[in-house]
């Protein structure tokens, strides 16, 4: 019998070819085998009388062939085989497109179970292209697993393949997860989840197997980052001695919320405590974020440390500067803007002051991270926006200073279990309370028959001295339906042939943007049609009235994010998403942020219809893959998980009681 570590090739019937194909799925070993965990299951142990078999509906009969498969040929490349089943309540047709070797498998007067999809009504009732298979006597149906495929890979192989490795498991599989853990929670054993979750003989049982699975491989992820996390706060880091907030505080134009008061504490706290920091802050567009950056940023100077603060665009970063700079100016702190549209002379002037540390509060783009950037002492960083970085970029500013404290900023609020999880081994500051005073936006979802009413409404914001924002998706080569921004500002200025239309996407060189931006800020400008752009950080509160062309276009979070740019001001503002008028789907979804303003509702919501991947990103996270557990419903196992991964490795950071849990985790992070 072949044994778990050995090539899928020691089967019967797998040669390179096929051992090739499942490469591609994983499979290498029994092992990987063992590890592959159907993706759904066709539950036959309902049986349904044809009778009462239901147009749309998958179901399972049992029922005896009534007349030998029949073949005709439809046109080229095109076959049908059909013939008629029953049972006791009545018969029904069923058809195999293509599948004729299958189907002429069938006996009449043979009794066998069909599963498949109903297709029509009275005498044109189908079953279209069923599995079947051989009943003993008395036997009743089934759950048989489904495996996720790739080309050239049946269920039937991987049903082999899986019963192989299964076998081979027998006995041989110890449990890595701690005994109390599973009597805690009521987890199946690994042996007992393993066979459950492969060849389960009820559903529940299967879900037992896959929650059992689930918390496994958070248990797993949640060990990995508190060790990484452990080995950091292991580490020395610069401690700050001075910690003064009170002037810094004096020192802001208004006083702080209860949660930025928090989590400045918080980031105060790591910085005196002699580790490196590494704090995620995560609130809601407009919860001021900016300030617990500004606090980190003189913490640092006040010890005699060089800080930077990376901002994704040249709008967001010069507006940093430009709110920030009396706070500096009054704590006599110095502090420098750099961009890479500045010119030549002026870069290498602000180089120059960065690098004999003149400079002691940077504020930039990308061009912070370049080259020619030499830091005298570079003891914090921030990264605002941070989901706009990619790691590289992220670590490329960290390594511009000796192990600083770290700060990154994320506008895209998610829940706490959920961020500790996503962002590693981050520490999470969380700002959960907007500061006072805010109007929520009244938000409208509509369709293309209200654009003339909405052109008389942003008329009427104009005339009542406010400005609007009108923003486009990106079009991309090839594609025709939607219209460009050019096109919506050419439109507009038709419409409104006596308001300012100006036009910002971002193929347009930063000095234009800026011209632009200015322009608008101050008022010159009543409708800035935009791309994107404008998503991150612009600060405008006269722009009252946000519509969204082709709001269907943009995942949830973002619709929120590029809300977050009006309500800014004292009148009431509002948004109005266009969206097809059919398409159900993207209505709902779209109705899901009229009826809210908080952030959190909406990227749970997000997460939930659009899944982990696309949420964040192409693993822009770096973490391991998940492969059983849904980081959008598996919350409350999430919680569990990572509580039980704290006590356990506060108890035993190197895990030497668990060798075999450790051994797992090791393989997690290593792949
Ligand atoms: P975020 O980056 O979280 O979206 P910002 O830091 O840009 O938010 O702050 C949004 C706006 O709120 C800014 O105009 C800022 O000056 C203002 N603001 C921030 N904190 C406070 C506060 N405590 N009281 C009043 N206004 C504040
Ligand atoms: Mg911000």
């Amino acid at each position: 019998m072949p044994a778990l570590q050995d090539s899928t090739r020691s089967l019967p019937g797998i040669g390179p070819k096929k051992a090739a194909l499942l490469e591609k799925l994983g499979l290498r070993t029994l092992q990987d085998a063992l590890e592959l965990y159907p993706r759904d299951y066709d539950d036959r142990t309902h049986i349904t009388p044809i009778a009462a078999l239901q147009e749309g509906e998958r179901a399972c009969v049992r029922a005896i062939v009534g007349s030998t498969p029949e073949l005709r040929r439809i046109r080229r490349g095109m076959e049908l085989t059909k013939c008629t089943i029953f049972d006791e309540s009545g018969s029904i047709g069923v058809t195999y497109f293509n599948n004729r070797y299958y189907a002429a498998l069938l006996r009449e007067g043979q009794e066998y179970l069909f599963c498949g999809a109903v297709q029509g009504r009275g005498r044109g009732r189908q079953l279209i292209s069923p599995d079947y298979e051989k009943l003993s006597p008395g036997a009743c149906g089934h759950i048989v697993p489904i495996y996720p495929l790739t080309a050239g890979i049946t269920q039937r192989m991987l049903l082999q393949l899986t019963e192989a490795a299964l076998n081979a498991a027998e006995g041989k599989y110890p449990d890595f997860l701690p005994g109390h853990l599973l009597a805690q929670y009521g987890l199946p054993p690994l042996q007992n989840a393993l066979r459950s979750i492969h060849r389960p003989e009820t559903m529940e049982e299967a879900a037992a197997a896959r929650r059992r699975m689930v918390f496994e491989e958070l248990f797993l992820l949640c060990c990995g980052l508190q060790r990484m996390k452990g080995k950091r706060l292991e580490q020395p880091g610069l401690r700050f001695e001075k910690i003064d907030l009170d002037s810094f505080w004096q020192a802001l134009p208004f006083p702080p919320t209860g949660a930025q008061q928090r989590a400045v504490s918080e980031l105060a706290a790591d910085c005196a405590g002699g580790h490196p920091m590494r704090r995620l802050v995560q609130g809601d567009v407009g919860s001021g974020k900016t300030v617990t950056a500004a606090a980190l940023c003189v913490l640092a100077a006040q010890n005699g440390f060089q800080a930077a603060l990376m901002a994704p665009t040249e709008i967001l970063a010069a507006q940093h500067a430009q709110s920030l700079a009396p706070v500096f100016r009054a704590l006599g702190l110095s502090c420098v803007l750099l961009t890479g549209a500045m010119g030549t002379a002026e870069k290498r002037a602000k180089h120059a002051a960065i690098a004999s540390g003149e400079a002691q509060i940077i504020i930039g783009t990308h061009a912070l991270i370049q080259k020619g950037v030499a830091f005298s002492r570079l003891g914090a960083v921030v990264v605002d926006e941070q989901h706009r970085f990619g790691v590289k970029q992220r670590t490329a500013l960290r390594q511009k200073g000796e192990m600083p404290h770290v700060l990154v900023m994320s506008a895209t609020p998610i829940p706490r279990t959920l961020a500790l999880i996503l962002y590693g081994d981050l520490d999470v500051s969380v700002l959960d309370e907007l500061p006072p005073g805010r109007q929520p936006v009244q938000t409208f979802a509509v369709g293309e028959r209200m654009r003339q009413r909405i052109y008389q409404f942003m008329e009427k914001q104009i005339l009542d001295g406010g400005q609007v924002y009108v923003v486009c998706p990106l079009v991309e080569e090839g594609e025709l339906p939607l219209k460009s921004a050019e096109q919506h500002a050419q439109a507009l200025r038709q419409v409104l042939p006596h308001r300012r239309v100006a036009l910002l996407h971002g193929r347009m060189k930063p000095p234009e943007k800026d011209a632009v931006m200015t322009e608008f800020a101050a008022g010159q400008t009543d409708i800035l049609v935009a791309t994107t752009v404008i998503e991150v950080g612009v600060n405008v509160p006269n722009a009252n009235l946000m519509v969204v062309e082709d709001g269907d276009r943009f995942g949830l979070s973002q619709l929120h994010q590029l809300r977050g740019r009006v309500g800014r001001g004292k009148k009431q503002s509002y948004c109005i998403f266009f969206g097809k008028d059919k398409g159900e789907k993207a209505r709902a979804r779209l109705k899901i942020l009229c009826g809210t303003n908080d952030g959190f509702e909406i990227a749970r919501a997000d997460l939930a219809q659009r899944g982990p991947g696309d949420f964040f990103g192409q693993r822009q996270h770096g973490l391991p893959v998940l492969h059983v557990a849904n980081l959008a419903s598996d919350l409350a196992l999430m919680q569990s998980a990572r509580e039980e991964a704290e006590r356990l490795l506060a108890q035993d950071p190197s895990l030497s009681r668990y060798p075999a849990l450790r051994e797992r985790v090791n393989r997690m992070f290593s792949e």
